[in-house]
């Protein structure tokens, strides 16, 4: 399956934007977009590299009536020497596999989303990005694209993927986050589809976020979906928590999306003799442990931001501070470590990041 490329006319090129350290996440994209149609019985077809523009779905596309979509988010980044390099990239190609299967669409093979994504960079790559912190975002997506109301697996989709710059997440430094513990809405319920990156779960999301950023809140945090006690993740990042000396972190148990960022914070930490526990932590636990002054540092992890230190809880009207409302020394190091590891200025020991062939 070639690779079919039409490049853009170049007088309709998107404008670059003038200043790439205060870019708003996701409004602005790339002159390409990567897109190739999946049907029962054939297969993937037609893989192309086309200039950016508008879908054309029937307004019966299964996507839009019944959630059939995942996707994923990754970041390309510039070095000083000009190449471009992905991050841990097989994991998400992985995951977005997983993702696939769960919700009953296509797997794509990880050597060939490789490819797709490095051809999508070649052409785009005067999109990546100069400055430390500022990035390429990559945003993979597959939908139902079948027209037909009614409830089953489609037997078309559509993949595609889009990219567009982003700018450094903390441009003037931390800022810590204060989250608003839910004991009313749930983000995903074991055997459910919080596993997933799938469209659901963030629809179902966002009339708790709404109601927490109506309270002076930055972030939900979200408890398991059965006991309403042990803490999952923290808006859409998995969450840290440095208890004396020791890293606690949720397990994977079906309802928490599996980070990259995630599992690199566990490898590093282990790596530097940090001792981690991947295990249920109930919610009474986090707020006593921070009472008790045991409770060091909490910080989300996730593409965007890396590292985002928590400096404030609310769990059923009573706020407790952390860390003093700053920043932890551990949040700061693993933060430098992987932002180091991303744009070659630290050792990349695990062999993590991925020169991408221009
Ligand atoms: C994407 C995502 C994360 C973070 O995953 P990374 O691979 O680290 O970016 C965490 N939680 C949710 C719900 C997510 O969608």
């Amino acid at each position: 399956m070639e690779i079919r490329i039409q490049p853009v006319d170049p007088a309709k090129r998107h404008p670059k934007p003038a200043d790439e350290t205060k870019l708003i996440f996701g409004r602005v994209f790339s002159d390409h977009m990567f897109l190739m149609d999946w049907r029962a019985g054939q297969g993937w077809q037609e893989p192309r590299i086309v200039p950016y523009h508008d879908l054309q779905l029937d307004p019966a596309a299964m996507v839009l009536h019944y959630g059939q979509g995942i996707f994923e988010g990754m970041k390309a980044y510039r070095w000083h020497d000009g190449t471009i390099r992905l991050f841990r990239p097989e994991k998400n190609w992985e995951r977005f596999n997983g993702s696939a299967r769960r919700m009953c669409m296509p797997e794509i093979d990880v050597a060939r989303q490789f490819e797709f994504v490095e051809n999508l960079l070649r052409i785009d790559q005067d999109w990546v990005p100069h400055s430390i912190g500022s990035s390429l975002y990559v945003r993979p997506t597959m939908i139902a694209s079948e027209a037909h109301l009614g409830v089953r697996p489609a037997s078309e989709y559509l993949y595609y993927v889009i990219t567009g710059p982003v700018a450094a997440y903390y441009a003037e430094g931390f800022n810590p986050v204060k989250i608003y513990v839910s004991d009313e809405f749930v983000r995903a319920v074991r055997g459910g589809v919080g596993e997933a990156k799938t469209m659901a779960n963030y629809a179902s999301s966002l009339y708790a976020a709404e109601y927490a950023k109506s309270r002076g809140f930055t972030q939900v945090l979200w408890l398991d979906a059965v006991e309403r006690r042990f803490v999952e993740e923290v808006g859409t990042m998995n969450i840290f928590f440095r208890i004396h000396d020791e890293l606690v972190t949720p397990a994977l148990s079906g309802s928490i999306l599996p980070g990259v960022t995630r599992d690199s914070v566990i490898q590093l930490a282990k790596h530097w003799g940090i001792t981690v526990q991947e295990r249920p932590i109930a919610i009474d636990e986090v707020i006593d442990a921070v009472k008790s002054g045991a409770m060091k540092e909490i910080f989300g992890t996730g593409t965007a931001a890396v590292v985002s230190p928590v400096g404030e809880i609310s769990f059923k009207e009573e706020s407790v501070r952390v860390q003093n409302g700053g920043v932890g020394e551990w949040s700061q190091k693993f933060y430098d470590e992987i932002i180091g590891i991303q744009y070659g200025e630290k050792e990349d020991k695990f062999g993590w990041v991925y020169r991408v062939k221009i």
